[in-house]
């Protein structure tokens, strides 16, 4: 191949802190890529747009839950791509010119796995992520195994493309981790994509739905919350969610929100230990809070008070094809409105498309990869 194939690597594992003077993409590089000859169950695509999860800001940082990804590494596991090769052996019914979004988690599929042999890729404990085991979606090309592929759906928009995985990582908690009935009081706890897309959800369900955030959020992830009508609240450790529940918090129609400081279901999507810490205390007894994000250190939790009020305290990891389909369906049929959430960059940009994720001044940033 005689064209420069361009990547986005993550190289270094310095543990950078976004407010300091070092350059948040310190540990990254565009690089020159070469394309490794395809072995068998392999396919060669040219990535079409992929998305920038926090889970790469977070390995960009060199934060410590990312450790164990090798370096260097093509990061990106969200994308849309069209087949350009098909490698030795069986593909199916895969041919050149597809478009489709790879499944981020390959399971072993022995069917000695507990969570293989029943479809659960996402819970097979030697699960393969692309872009963090093998190279991914930041590179404008790409090489994966045939049986991650999800063609896209009539409909769906290679833009579009690139959500379906985090869509799908929704789609998973809100189908069979949220015990969500329409009349209820919702508090998405983080703003990023994956609380804004909880938020929608639990909306497209019948709730009403608060979304949480930072003073750094009111001008851009709040504002972009408040304008499809979420109830939005600035949080800091001084003015809590709770202190403010307690408080009493209004809609737009003047309806108090809550009853008595309570909800009825708080999905956790912030990442802040303390925010799960105070989560047990914001929801009813018998209620339901769901944990999609992941922490960098311990979490404390009043066990007692867990009790006592009977709480349902459940997590949600990944996702599986299902729920890909299911988050195909949901943009097609714009039940989510991706266009609202997604910040487009060109490929020339990437470096610029991680700051502002990093920095948190953007929504879903999407790359257009060639
Ligand atoms: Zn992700
Ligand atoms: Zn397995």
């Amino acid at each position: 191949m005689s064209e420069s194939i361009k990547g986005f690597c993550l190289h270094g594992r310095e543990k950078i802190y976004p407010s300091s003077d070092v350059p948040v993409t310190k540990n990254t590089a565009v690089i020159e890529m070469e394309i490794p000859a395809l072995k068998k169950g392999e396919i060669l695509a040219k990535t079409l747009y992929t998305g920038i999860c926090g889970s790469d800001n977070s390995a960009s940082l060199g934060k410590a839950n990312f450790d164990w990804v090798e370096r260097p590494r093509v990061i990106g596991h969200e994308f849309s791509a069209e087949i350009l090769e098909l490698g030795p052996g069986k593909h199916g019914d895969l041919k050149v010119g597809d478009k489709f979004t790879p499944l981020a988690m390959l399971g072993c599929q022995d069917e000695e796995c507990p969570a293989c042999s029943v479809a659960k890729w996402n819970l097979c404990p030697s699960k393969q992520i692309i872009g963090f085991h093998r190279n991914g979606g930041f590179g404008q090309r790409v090489v994966l195994e045939t049986d991650r592929v999800v063609h896209l759906m009539q409909g769906l928009t290679p833009e579009q493309g690139a959500l379906v995985e985090p869509l799908s990582v929704v789609v998973n908690a809100l189908h069979n981790k949220c015990n969500i009935k329409p009349g209820q009081d919702v508090v998405v706890t983080g703003c990023g994509i994956i609380g804004l897309m909880s938020a929608e959800l639990a909306k497209a369900a019948g709730a009403r739905v608060l979304v949480t955030g930072l003073a750094h959020d009111r001008d851009i992830r709040l504002k972009r919350a408040a304008e499809r009508g979420f109830i939005t609240l600035e949080v800091s450790p001084d003015n809590t969610l709770k202190n403010q529940l307690d408080a009493g918090i209004i809609d737009a129609n003047g309806i108090p929100f809550g009853t008595n400081g309570q909800v009825d279901l708080l999905i956790e999507c912030s990442g802040v230990p303390q925010v799960l810490t105070e989560a047990i205390s914001v929801v009813r007894p018998e209620g339901d809070i769901c944990v999609i994000a992941t922490y960098g250190k311990e979490v404390e939790i009043n066990a007692t008070h867990l009790t006592r009020t009977s709480l349902n305290m459940r997590g949600s990891m990944g996702s599986c094809r299902e729920d890909y389909m299911v988050a195909q369906k949901l943009m097609v049929t714009g039940v989510f409105p991706s266009e609202h959430y997604t910040d487009m960059y060109d490929f020339q940009n990437i470096t610029q498309a991680f700051e502002d994720s990093i920095k948190a001044n953007n929504m879903k940033a999407v790359v257009k990869m060639n």
